[in-house]
């Protein structure tokens, strides 16, 4: 398969960075994953928004446009005959001798983006997944899709070792959002969800969640929520670019409701399966 090395298309086996690259060093750059299907990415557009303002946010200036990057990854899903996948974009503050302070200016930020094939995860859209509750240690500026990724890998491991999904992380008595994914709970027909500020990532998924709420009059409160809250919602469910709407039916070990996906999350799942067709569908 291509690979986007840089500005240009390359052999999968050719794309090779420098061990001095800061990416590797410091994990001094962003991310981005985007889902592909058939064959068109999903929500294009706002994926290159959030990508563009975290590079700014820790003062990297994108090598190209955002339109230019589009073009460069249509041309990436196309040449990889990807149908059902996701592209992984990365930036990084580009190779120079290891030292904390930013690079001289002449350093180019190294641009890396690739594709997987990855099914829609049908089993666990319908049948839902397990969750564990941990400590969210991560940092303050958790907005920025940062290549450091060290909190979110040690909560996801922790939920791994006990056989669930995911791990849903709080500070103190506040649920924030999920290692990978933001987290919704739903309590007498409102949904709530934690705003987005500095505590979590604005998720591309839960803005479409939202907008089709929005559309649907289904009503939504963007506010912080607590394990107790959590502890007694109706029903509880995910989102994120892989994992799409997903219902949870376990929190530490503890069935949220009767341990079955809720009705107003299947509704979702209805609907946001109709924005993936109304973009994506042929
Ligand atoms: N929160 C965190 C910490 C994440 O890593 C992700 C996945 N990128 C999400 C939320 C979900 O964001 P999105 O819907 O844009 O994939």
């Amino acid at each position: 398969t291509y690979t986007i090395l840089n500005g240009t298309l390359i052999d999968r086996s050719e794309a090779k960075v420098d061990i001095e690259d800061r990416g590797y060093q410091f994990g001094d750059g962003v991310y981005e994953v985007i889902r592909v299907y058939n064959g068109k990415m999903f929500t294009i557009k706002e994926h290159l928004a959030r990508f563009e303002k975290s590079s700014e946010s820790i003062g990297i200036t994108l090598p190209y446009s955002t339109e230019q990057l589009s073009e460069m990854l249509e041309e990436l899903v196309g040449k990889n005959r990807l149908h059902t996948g996701i592209v992984y974009m990365q930036v990084t503050r580009g190779v120079a001798p290891r030292n904390h302070s930013f690079p001289a200016k002449e350093v180019v930020p190294a641009l890396t983006a690739y594709t997987k094939e990855l099914p829609r995860p049908a089993e666990n859209l319908k049948n839902g997944v397990k969750t564990i509750l941990t400590e969210d240690i991560r940092w303050l500026r958790c907005d920025i899709k940062s290549l450091n990724l060290l909190g979110s890998i040690l909560a996801k491991q922790q939920a791994a070792e006990k056989g669930c999904f995911e791990a849903i992380l709080h500070r103190g008595q506040d649920v924030t959002e999920g290692s990978s994914t933001n987290i919704f709970i739903v309590k007498n027909g409102v949904i709530i969800t934690h705003q987005s500020d500095n505590l979590i990532l604005k998720g591309i998924t839960k803005d479409v969640v939202l907008q089709v709420c929005a559309a649907n009059n289904i009503s939504v409160k963007e506010q912080t929520f607590t394990l107790d809250e959590l502890a007694a919602a109706d029903e509880v469910f995910l989102s994120s670019t892989t994992g799409e709407v997903m219902p949870i039916i376990e929190v530490a070990g503890k069935k949220v409701g009767n341990g079955v996906p809720g009705p107003l999350t299947s509704r979702l799942q209805d609907l946001f399966t109709q924005e993936i067709e109304k973009q994506c569908g042929e």
